[in-house]
């Protein structure tokens, strides 16, 4: 009997392995197929200088419009892309839109201006270990006749630490003159020692620690802060939601924030209209709207 049970448990969990796996794949040929038919858009959402407030650059976030699903978030389809080759299709296609929209923004051709506002791309894990990553971002700088200086690519530290062929790519890329981020930081098991030694030009703190009541997390965010600035690191806080963050971050000499305080990710047309030439400057803790802010997600 007790046998009998036990391999009903087993036919039972194939079962729901293979619904999984079915799953997934009708999933990732929706994808696929949304790619191809134009259903992928970007929104933006600005990043803020903390003294100035002035928009120092845009983060490009992914949104899929899926006919009879509505606008599925990146959370819901970006991991089943990853698990394929797909994501490097879907990060072409991100790197192509992102940086030919902020060609489109400049108010001038030619090359960056100092403290020109900066696209960033979310680089995936999978993508950066391809060997074409590096062809793949030159292909969308020299299409969109962008400045290298002005594409910055956000990678996970999870990807950087465990992958020796990573390293070498954004190494490659970093070279050529494009900025890279740390995303999420805080999130993995990089010491902050080890940022040092890392090819990159900015931390980005992941948005748990800015949300946290904790003091210790406090303690940490200013520890992180002040190591990232000893190795000459630019720090932006993610998820910045209420004032008092801001104003501890801003105690703490944070670089630059992000976040729904001071704007949701906005689709093209609202982003431009907050100037992309950082035309207009409005100090962060202005920017609090009254009446709510656009609402996209
Ligand atoms: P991320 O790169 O860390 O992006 C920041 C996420 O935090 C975005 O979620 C953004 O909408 C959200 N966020 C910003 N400010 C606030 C805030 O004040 N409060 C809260 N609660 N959330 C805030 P989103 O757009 O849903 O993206 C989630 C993740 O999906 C991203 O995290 C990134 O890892 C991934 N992703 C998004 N777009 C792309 C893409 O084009 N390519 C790849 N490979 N990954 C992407
Ligand atoms: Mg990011
Ligand atoms: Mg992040
Ligand atoms: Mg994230």
């Amino acid at each position: 009997r007790a046998k009998a049970s036990g391999r009903g448990r087993a036919e039972l969990f194939d079962e729901a392995l293979r619904a999984q796996l079915v799953e997934r794949s009708e999933l990732q040929a929706a994808i696929a197929a949304g790619l191809a038919g134009g259903e992928m858009r970007l929104v933006y959402q600005p990043v803020h200088d903390v003294g100035s407030g002035a928009v120092i650059g845009y983060e490009a976030l992914i949104r899929w419009d899926r006919p009879g699903h509505g606008t599925v978030p990146p959370d819901l389809f970006i991991g089943a892309a990853e698990a394929s080759r797909l994501i490097c299709d879907l990060d072409r296609w991100v790197l192509a839109e992102a940086t030919a929209q902020l060609a489109a923004w400049r108010s001038a051709p030619g090359p960056a201006r100092p403290g020109e506002p900066t696209v960033a791309v979310n680089i995936s894990g999978r993508h950066l270990v391809d060997s074409r990553v590096v062809a793949d971002v030159a292909a969308a700088l020299e299409a969109s006749g962008l400045p290298a200086e002005l594409l910055v690519l956000e990678v996970t530290e999870t990807v950087l630490v465990d992958d020796p062929t990573a390293y070498d790519h954004l190494a490659t890329l970093r070279a050529t003159g494009v900025g890279i981020a740390i995303d999420d930081f805080g999130t993995g098991y990089t010491s902050i020692g080890q940022l040092r030694s890392m090819p990159v030009d900015t931390l980005k703190i992941d948005r748990s620690f800015i949300a946290s009541d904790e003091p210790s997390h406090r303690t940490l965010v200013g520890m992180m802060i002040h190591a990232a600035h000893a190795f000459g690191l630019t720090v932006v806080a993610e998820g910045v939601e209420e004032p008092c963050q801001l104003e501890a971050l801003r105690a703490e000499s944070c670089d630059q924030v992000q976040g729904y305080l001071m704007s949701r990710p906005v689709p093209p047309a609202q982003a431009g209209a907050a100037g992309s030439d950082g035309v207009r400057r409005v100090r962060a803790q202005e920017a609090v709207p009254a009446g709510g802010h656009p609402q996209v997600n």
